[in-house]
C-alpha cells in the first residue's frame, strides 16, 4: 500500500499527544510548530491510517508518496549531483588523512563492526600539541533516510582541512570565515568528527526501502519473517532513561517501543546494545577533553539544546532523572510535576552556541532554523544528547559535555529526509557555515 508524508493538524496538545499514545501514528521527530489552538506535526501513513486519523477529527494534508519518490532519488546518479554513497564517505575519510593531511588530521578506526561487518571510521581534526584542547564531537548518519548528514560531515571535514593547509577562508553563501580562523580551529580545538555511524541503514535506505530508519540488526526471533522486524533505533539505545516505561508517565507520549517489529522506534534488547550505538559512546569514552557534541539530524530547520525528556529547570537539583521519586510524572508538557534540572550557566552556554549556529546558517543564504529545546510535544528516551549531557550527572569523573541536535532541512522540501541534491548541496553549505561558526565560538572560551 502507498505510504505518504502528511501533515497532521489539531487544535489540542492532547489531541497530539493521542497521535503517539493512542493511534500510534509514525510522526516525525522535531518540526513540530505549536501555536495556541493549532499545532502541526509531520507523519508518514498509509490509506488506511489517513482515513482512520480523519475519521478521529485530525486535519491531513497529504504530501508526495515517499516510496515512489524516494525511489527517483535513489536513481540520481550523476557524481556531484548525488548524494555520496556509504562506500565513499569511508573512501573520503581516508582521502582526507593522507599525506597532504597527516600532521593534523588522523583517522580513527571504531571498535565495533556493524551487524552486516561493515567497518566504521571517524577523523579527529587538530595539530597536535602539548596545551590542553577542548574537544568537539559531531556524529551523523544515526537514522539510516536521513542521506545528507554524512554528506555534511564530509564536507565539514574536507573544507577547512584543505583551506588549513594553504592558508585560505572559507566563503559559504553569506558567511565567511577568515584564514586566520580556520588556522585557530586547527590549532587550538580537537574537532571528532563520525560521519556515517549506520552505514548499514543507509546503504538499505539508499537501495531498498527510502524510508528505512533502523539500522540492520538480525531479527530476534526466527519465526519474525516481517522485514519490520529487522533493526534497532540507534536514537533510542543510548543509557539515559531508555527504560522508558519505568521512568515517563503512563500519559506521557514517547515514541519509543519495546516492540522488535516496530518498523521505526524499536529500543533494541538492552541499552547500547547495538554496534552502531557502542561506537558513538566509545569515542565519548575516549576522548575526556570532549566538552561539546552535535548529532546531525534531519528534518525540520531546528537547533536543539537540552533537555529532551521533559522541560528543562535550573531550581531544583533534585528533580533529575536520577531520581526515582518523579518515574511517575516525567514526560508531560506544561506540568509543573517534573522539569529536567540543568544548571543555569549551562543552559545559558548552550542556548548561546545554539544562537551563534542560527545565526550563520541564516547568513549563508537566509533559512531561519529555530534555536530551541529539544523537549516538544513528544519527549525522547534513550536519545544521544540527553545521553551525552547525563554523563557527567551519573558520574562526576566524566566531563561535562553541552549537546545539540540539528535537523536540517526545510519540511517544504519533498522527500525531506533525502531532498532532491541541488537542494541538499546548498543545506551542505549552511550547516557546514553553523558548524564552523560554532567551533569558533567554542576555541574562544577557556579550555
Ligand atoms: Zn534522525
Amino acid at each position: 500500500m502507498p505510504r505518504y508524508r502528511i501533515t497532521i493538524s489539531a487544535a489540542s496538545e492532547s489531541a497530539m499527544a493521542d497521535l503517539v499514545r493512542k493511534h500510534r501514528v509514525r510522526v516525525s521527530d522535531h518540526g513540530i510548530r505549536s501555536a495556541p489552538g493549532s499545532h502541526r506535526v509531520e507523519a508518514i501513513a498509509d490509506e488506511d491510517e489517513i482515513r482512520m486519523l480523519e475519521a478521529a477529527g485530525y486535519q491531513v494534508a497529504r504530501h508526495e508518496d515517499v516510496d515512489v519518490q524516494g525511489r527517483l532519488r535513489q536513481l540520481e546518479a550523476a557524481p556531484g549531483q548525488r548524494y555520496l554513497r556509504v562506500d565513499e564517505v569511508e573512501n573520503a575519510l581516508r582521502a582526507v588523512t593522507g599525506p597532504p593531511n597527516a600532521a593534523f588530521c588522523q583517522r580513527i578506526a571504531l571498535p565495533h563492526a556493524t551487524w552486516e561487518g561493515r567497518a566504521c571510521h571517524a577523523v579527529r581534526i587538530g595539530r597536535a600539541g602539548s596545551a590542553p584542547r577542548t574537544g568537539v564531537y559531531f556524529l551523523g548518519g544515526v537514522h539510516a533516510r536521513e542521506w545528507g548528514s554524512p554528506d555534511i560531515l564530509v564536507r565539514f571535514i574536507e573544507d577547512p582541512t584543505t583551506a588549513y593547509r594553504t592558508h585560505k577562508g572559507i566563503v559559504l553563501g553569506g558567511s565567511a570565515f577568515a584564514a586566520a580562523d580556520i588556522q585557530r580551529l586547527v590549532d587550538t580545538l580537537d574537532i571528532l568528527v563520525f560521519p556515517q555511524a549506520n552505514p548499514d541503514g543507509r546503504q538499505h535506505s539508499m537501495s531498498a526501502d527510502p524510508m528505512w530508519r533502523k539500522n540492520r540488526r538480525p531479527a530476534l526471533s526466527p519465526a519474525a519473517t516481517s522485514a519490520e522486524c529487522i533493526g534497532v533505533d540507534i536514537n533510542r539505545n543510548f543509557d539515559f532513561l531508555w527504560d522508558y516505561p519505568r521512568h515517563f508517565s503512563p500519559d506521557a507520549p514517547v515514541r519509543n517501543s519495546r516492540d522488535p517489529c516496530d518498523p521505526e522506534v524499536y529500543i533494541g534488547p538492552e541499552p547500547a546494545s547495538e554496534p552502531e550505538t557502542r561506537n558513538a559512546v566509545w569515542l565519548l569514552d575516549n576522548h575526556a577533553n570532549v566538552r561539546f557534541f552535535i548529532d546531525v539530524h534531519s528534518y525540520g530547520e531546528d537547533i536543539l539544546f537540552p533537555w529532551g525528556d521533559d522541560e528543562a529547570q535550573t531550581s531544583d537539583p533534585a528533580m533529575n532523572f536520577q531520581n526515582s521519586a518523579f518515574d511517575d510524572l516525567r514526560g508531560l508538557k506544561g506540568d509543573g510535576a517534573y522539569r529536567e534540572y540543568i544548571a543555569p550557566a549551562d543552559l545559558q552556554l548552550a542556548k548561546k552556541l545554539a544562537f551563534t549556529m542560527r545565526d550563520a546558517i541564516h547568513a549563508v543564504r537566509g533559512r531561519t532554523y529555530l534555536a530551541e529545546p529539544s523537549f516538544s510535544l513528544y519527549p525522547t528516551a534513550g536519545a544521544s544528547d540527553d545521553y551525552a549531557f547525563s554523563r557527567h550527572l551519573a558520574d562526576s569523573s566524566k566531563t561535562k559535555i553541552i549537546p545539540f541536535t540539528i535537523e536540517w532541512g526545510s519540511p517544504e522540501n519533498p522527500t525531506p529526509f533525502h531532498p532532491p541534491y541541488a537542494e541538499m548541496k546548498q543545506i551542505i553549505t549552511e550547516v557546514e557555515a553553523g558548524l564552523l561558526a560554532f567551533c569558533l565560538q567554542v576555541a574562544q572560551l577557556p579550555v
